[in-house]
């Protein structure tokens, strides 16, 4: 289901929105009647054949439109405006952010962005080129909005 973009507030914003929901409803339903009607794991089989077409591995690009290399950025600290209160160590699904020095990236980081946007403070931000060229070239060219697209993993 489309929602925010990790990277920036400017895209996607405010989604998943009532409209994202209720196509979320409307495939629900559609998939617990296809269940119900039909033979289980036929259906499985279809809808999993239809998941595992193969894309390329995706390549982050520069606003000029050459490779951005962030896999090693990593959020900095206004010292000044941190008030030590350690939720960004907490909201981190990582665990790279130092519990002893909230400043210190000690794990490896996913650029999810959750620090950033969970620090009251407005403390934590990035500041490597690479990274921030490559959110501007999101902005600017994936303003269009976007369907929804559903996909089942099949548990079985
Ligand atoms: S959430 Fe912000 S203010 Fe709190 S410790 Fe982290 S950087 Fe400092
Ligand atoms: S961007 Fe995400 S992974 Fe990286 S330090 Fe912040 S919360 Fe952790």
């Amino acid at each position: 289901m489309s929602c925010q973009h990790a990277f920036t507030e400017k895209l996607a914003t405010f989604r998943p929105n009532e409209e994202d929901k209720e196509a979320l409803r409307q495939f629900l339903m559609q998939l617990m009647h296809t269940l119900l009607e039909n033979d289980l794991s036929k259906d499985m089989a279809v809808l999993t054949t239809k998941m595992t077409t193969k894309r390329s591995y995706y390549k982050p690009l520069k606003e000029d439109g050459t490779p951005a290399h962030f896999l090693k950025a990593t959020p900095k600290t206004r010292l000044d405006f941190c008030t030590k209160c350690g939720i960004c160590a907490t909201h981190c699904p990582m665990g790279a952010i130092s519990f002893e020095n909230f400043y210190e990236i000690i794990g490896t980081c996913i650029k999810c962005q959750a620090c950033v946007q969970s620090c009251l403070a407005k403390a934590k931000y990035f500041d490597d080129a690479d990274f921030l060229s490559h959110v501007a070239m999101l902005e600017k060219n994936y303003q269009k909005p976007k369907e929804n697209t559903f996909w089942l993993a099949n548990t079985l």
